[in-house]
């Protein structure tokens, strides 16, 4: 059995003897694109070599990208432990082409190693091509030599503007975009799941593995699209999901990496069922936590840091669901940098410092957590099946009690229950205008002497009516 170490391994050696530079993985928070959240995608990194604004010394690169998508135009942090197959970290696989090949040599290079190099069996594979894309279409027909049923051609989304499709790749509203080609793996048929562009698509059966985006066009303001003089490639696959397939699962978390983090969970929690979700949904997240904090990425009340706060705080909400009412998550470094230290030795050379932030970060929820759930569950326990949990409820949690809206949103969303995220805006609102006033009296009475000696995150006491965590130190 192959292990994921090896996976990527192969992974880059196939596409550097095929003439690729190998390229290390840039850091999880984009350097100059105060646009992106995180690095969501390998070809981040190359974004101006695409635009044709910086030049390398290469013209074919591959790499494994740390990932998260947890936040931004790309989240799944909502998917994680409901599908087998997304986390909010992953590594993704990517050759890329800057004016170099195109669709020929990318499709018969990904169909090379995945079924010569890897021996995945043809006939479990299927790929989607954009509707209008013959070229590539023809490419996997008569030259890779897939059957027509195995080519499916995928339109723009309904009710979409037109372009607008999982088959359509574009940077922006402007800029380099073109089709792709998604490659699937079915699973069997003892999966739920229906094809690429079937009403039940959204399962676990038919998985995409690699998606090849052929950037072809220059879309301007008018929406017009101009032939790129050098068209480039793209290219993204699932460095977990591979593994599964090839480790004969269709469970990403039954793969190497992932079992043994689940059971690192399991121990340290105290739960023997392996396939518990709340296990998965830790494993998951000592990922990203571990991989931001590596990358300098602080828990705080915005931005960045407050998506990781988030994660945190989920994470270590399903220990204390399992009966882990002690810290416990920033336990999950060791074993963690134990399976994917040799790949990022980062995990091994700073996880001590990761552990403390994690370990800080947990400390300073765990003065609230039992209480606010204790909140919630009464206020679930009257709230009737399918309706929402109110918002002056959910913004107590927030303000009192630090549990972000995501948090009180996934804990109901558990119960079949959803939350009243209007009524949220509202009273959080209302408690900023409060704060607004009463700092407009406060100004008067504090002197300034006074204000200049507290230093910021000071506890300044309940009466600055401010919902700023940061002023009244509570989130
Ligand atoms: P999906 O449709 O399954 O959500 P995607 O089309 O959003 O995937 P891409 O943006 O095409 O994904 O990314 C390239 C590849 O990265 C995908 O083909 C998949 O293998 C992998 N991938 C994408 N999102 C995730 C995720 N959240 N967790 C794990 N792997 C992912
Ligand atoms: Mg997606
Ligand atoms: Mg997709
Ligand atoms: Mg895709």
């Amino acid at each position: 059995m192959k292990t994921s170490n090896e996976i990527r391994s192969d992974f880059l050696k196939f596409f550097e003897s095929n003439g690729h530079r190998a390229v290390t993985s840039s850091s999880l928070v984009p350097a100059d694109d105060p646009t992106l959240l995180f690095t969501n995608a390998g070809m981040n990194q190359f974004k101006d070599v695409f635009l044709g604004a910086e030049k390398r010394q290469y013209t074919r690169a591959v790499t494994s990208q740390k990932c998260v998508r947890a936040g931004g135009k790309h989240n799944d942090l909502d998917q994680v432990g409901y599908t087998a197959r997304h986390h909010t970290f992953f590594e993704m696989l990517g050759n890329f082409s800057f004016g170099d090949y195109f669709k020929h040599d990318a499709i018969r290079f990904a169909w090379s190693l995945l079924t010569e190099t890897w021996g995945i069996p043809a006939d479990r594979l299927y790929v989607t091509v954009y509707h209008t894309d013959n070229e590539a279409h023809d490419i996997w027909r008569n030259d890779i030599g897939l059957a027509e049923d195995r080519v499916l051609r995928i339109g723009d989304k309904p009710g979409g503007a037109e372009y607008e499709s999982d088959n359509f790749w574009a940077m922006g509203d402007t800029g380099p975009c073109g089709p792709c080609s998604e490659i699937f793996f079915d699973h069997g048929d003892h999966i739920e799941g229906g094809l690429p562009g079937t009403e039940n698509e959204d399962g676990d059966r038919y998985v995409e593995i690699w998606n090849l985006v052929f950037m072809q066009f220059d879309r301007g303001a008018d929406g017009e699209l101009t032939p790129l003089p050098a068209p480039c490639v793209d290219t993204g696959m699932g460095l977990e999901r591979v593994a599964a397939v090839l480790q004969g699962t269709h469970d990403n978390y039954l793969t190497d990496q992932f079992q043994a983090l689940v059971s690192a969970a399991a121990e340290l929690v105290g739960c023997a069922d392996r396939d518990n979700k709340s296990l998965r949904v830790i494993a998951d997240h000592i990922r990203a936590c571990a991989f931001l904090v590596a990358d300098g990425v602080l828990p705080s009340n915005d931005g960045r840091g407050y998506v990781l706060r988030r994660i945190i705080r989920r994470a270590v909400r399903h220990g204390f669901m399992l009966g882990r009412k002690t810290p416990f998550f920033s336990e999950m470094v060791a074993p963690l940098a134990a399976v994917m230290g040799e790949a990022y030795p980062v995990l091994l050379s700073d996880g001590e410092r990761i552990a403390t932030v994690l370990a800080e970060e947990e400390k300073r929820f765990a003065r609230t957590l039992d209480t606010g759930l204790g909140i919630l569950r009464k206020v679930m326990d009257e709230t009737a099946a399918g309706k929402a949990i109110d918002g002056d409820t959910a913004f107590l949690l927030y303000d009192t009690y630090g549990f972000p809206l995501d948090l009180t949103q996934d804990i109901a969303r558990e119960e079949g229950l959803s939350v009243d995220t209007e009524g949220f805006d509202q009273a959080m609102a209302e408690q900023r205008k409060r704060g607004r006033d009463a700092r407009q009296f406060k100004a008067a009475t504090i002197s300034a002497d006074a204000l200049s000696r507290l230093q910021p995150g000071e506890f300044v006491g309940y009466d600055t009516g401010t919902s700023d965590a940061r002023v009244t130190g509570i989130l």
